[in-house]
């Protein structure tokens, strides 16, 4: 009974929550048993430093459903959910965060529009809950560039989304190595429908992004969507060539007339803007180049280290109450 196939599967990233995961599952597992009996919860422990594994592997004893992949380091949230969607079983396959600030309280609703025959279910932030504002002010002129550049508008959109098994099946088809998992979910197509939620607080400690790792995604997600940062290196070329025969004509004229000496002042500008227009050209070709390298290696997006499996005939949450496992498994 326990390897049928499950009709719903949960993927959840983990990075450093040991604190609260124990609840988080518990409240997610809730959720997915109130609207079906068969469900997975693929949990992915991204290489964290605290006692998360130590945590599902205690928690895989009660928590029905329940599958844990340790990766081999910290990889980053996209390829562990990546690590996650390739595991999954279900007919259908809810992603979600482990800190509950996605609600648990959506599942139902979601299941009930892939039932009606929706394939994607995407929700979107109303707000982005208690974010600073240099991270809004950031993600906003993100999505703005990558909306002009892709054509995407990504927003409001958020990892919280439920893929028919038939979306998953196409994007394990994507074979690129940098993963973007909004952007290729949009770019795939497919039947979809949103449902709008509010970002909650999260449960316990603070977000596991740094100021770097979030440019480092802002880049790759343009690099991997857009070409025409590439393009816009060639107009500007051009602009500044239009203008350099001009000056050039301007210049002759003058040392013609026995006028020549001054100008010194856009001597120095000119240097200095081109030089810098040409050093951002050669950074952006740069990251075409070593997107490129990136994907020719053909490395493993993820390594496995160890796997926990719910036994089956272990006691479920169900028959020894939510207290009881949160100090069963909380870490000490
Ligand atoms: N996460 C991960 N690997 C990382 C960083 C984050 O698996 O390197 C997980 C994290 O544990 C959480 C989810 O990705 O379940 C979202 O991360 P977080 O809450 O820190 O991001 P935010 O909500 O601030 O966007
Ligand atoms: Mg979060």
């Amino acid at each position: 009974m326990e390897n049928s196939k499950p009709e719903l599967s949960i993927v959840i990233p983990v990075y450093n929550e040991a604190e609260h995961l124990a609840e988080s599952l518990v409240t997610i597992a809730a959720a997915a048993a109130s609207v079906c009996s068969r469900y997975e919860l693929i949990v992915i422990d991204d290489g964290s430093r605290d006692q998360t594994w130590e945590v599902l592997e205690k928690a895989s004893g009660y928590i029905k459903g329940l599958n844990a992949l340790r990766l081999s380091r910290n990889f980053g949230k996209e390829s562990a959910l990546c690590a996650g969607i390739e595991h999954t079983r279900g007919k259908a396959v809810i992603i979600m965060d482990g800190d509950l600030q996605h609600p648990p309280g959506l599942i139902p609703e979601m299941v009930q529009l892939w039932r009606s025959g929706f394939e994607v279910v995407e929700c979107v932030k109303t707000s982005r809950g208690n974010e600073s504002w240099n991270k809004k002010a950031g993600a906003s002129l993100f999505y703005g560039m990558l909306n002009h550049l892709s054509g995407f508008d990504l927003k409001n959109a958020s990892d919280f989304k439920l893929l028919d098994e038939k979306v998953v099946e196409a994007w394990r088809q994507m074979p690129e190595r940098t993963m973007f998992f909004r952007g290729m979910s949009a770019w795939l197509g497919f039947r979809r429908t949103q449902l709008p939620f509010e970002v909650q607080i999260r449960s316990g400690g603070a977000s596991r992004w740094s100021i770097q790792s979030l440019i480092r995604l802002a880049l790759d997600a343009i690099v991997a969507f857009s070409t025409k940062p590439l393009r816009i290196v060639t107009y500007i070329g051009l602009l500044f060539f239009v203008c350099s025969v001009a000056l050039g004509i301007h210049t002759l004229v003058n040392k013609l007339q026995g006028s020549a000496v001054t100008g010194f002042t856009t001597v120095i500008l000119l240097q200095l803007i081109i030089g810098s227009v040409i050093m951002i050209s050669i950074g952006i070709v740069g990251e075409y180049i070593g997107a490129i390298y990136h994907e020719v290696k053909g490395r493993p997006r993820y390594l496995v280290s160890d796997r926990s499996q719910h036994a089956g005939s272990v006691q479920t949450v169900e028959e020894r109450g939510q207290d009881a496992v949160y100090s069963a498994v909380s870490p000490h």
